[in-house]
């Protein structure tokens, strides 16, 4: 069954700014898969490690997969502007621990960084994910969640194009307030869920686990398993509008 969307309701991202399509009904595209990245069609896990595809989620639009490589993504950087020394030197260790992580993932999938953020896929901010209170039902208190060391939102938008593309956007969050191992394991947990894991796994030795362990797991096979199964599922994104 096809779900229409009407697009003048959809503001999207044209690379340069918000604007507003023109008033015209299409409907989404159906749900597809694209051809596994290369990347992931070598990729064979020896020993078996199984997997938590089960745990992991679709969206409206389908698994969150991407199907152009490489992906380019952003790291926010520090201005030469008047910061002093040491403000600076804490920056660029942040900018090192979250390229290393960039570096492990791109093993498994084409990833390439670019220097403007507005032509990134996946952008990677340095910054405080929010604290979100919520009224704990019981108590009729506010709970406050615990400060958060990262955290991963998508966006959808239409690319254009002669037939726009339906397309995704990851913008991920990774605090400057823990150690450079917790900055390296939070970006390669968060860039897990931007690259499309969007789910956890149920045991401590994967990256993806739910939360952090004193000492963090590389990317396991199970973890790659996963995101192999991921990239098999269908998806709206990355095809054309059908009108
Ligand atoms: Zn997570």
């Amino acid at each position: 069954m096809g779900v229409s969307v009407a697009i003048s309701l959809v503001l999207f991202w044209t690379g340069f700014e918000v604007v507003k399509a023109e008033e015209s009904v299409y409907s989404l595209p159906a749900l597809q898969t694209h051809p596994l990245p290369s990347s992931l069609v070598h990729w064979k896990d020896e020993r078996n490690g199984g997997d938590y595809f089960n745990q992991i989620r679709s969206t409206p639009v389908g698994y969150l997969v991407w199907s152009e490589f490489p992906l380019k993504i952003y790291v926010q950087r520090p201005s030469n502007s008047r910061d002093g020394e040491a403000s600076f030197d804490r920056f660029q260790q942040w900018v090192d621990a979250v390229l290393s992580a960039v570096d492990e993932w791109n093993e498994y999938l084409p990833l390439v960084e670019v220097e403007r953020e507005e032509l990134a896929d996946i952008v990677i901010k340095r910054s405080l994910p929010p604290l979100k209170a919520e009224i704990n039902p019981e108590t009729g208190l506010f709970d406050i969640s615990p400060v958060r060391s990262g955290q991963t939102k998508y966006k959808i938008y239409l690319r254009s194009g002669s037939t726009p593309v339906l397309s995704h956007r990851m913008t991920v969050e990774i605090s400057p307030t823990q150690s450079n191992d917790s900055i390296i394991a939070t970006a390669r947990h968060e860039l897990g869920h931007a690259l499309g894991i969007w789910g956890h796994s149920t045991e401590e030795t994967d990256a993806m686990y739910l939360s952090g362990v004193r000492n963090p797991p590389p990317i396991s096979p199970r973890d790659i398993n996963t995101l192999k199964k991921i990239y098999q599922q269908p998806t709206r994104l990355g095809w054309s509008l059908q009108n």
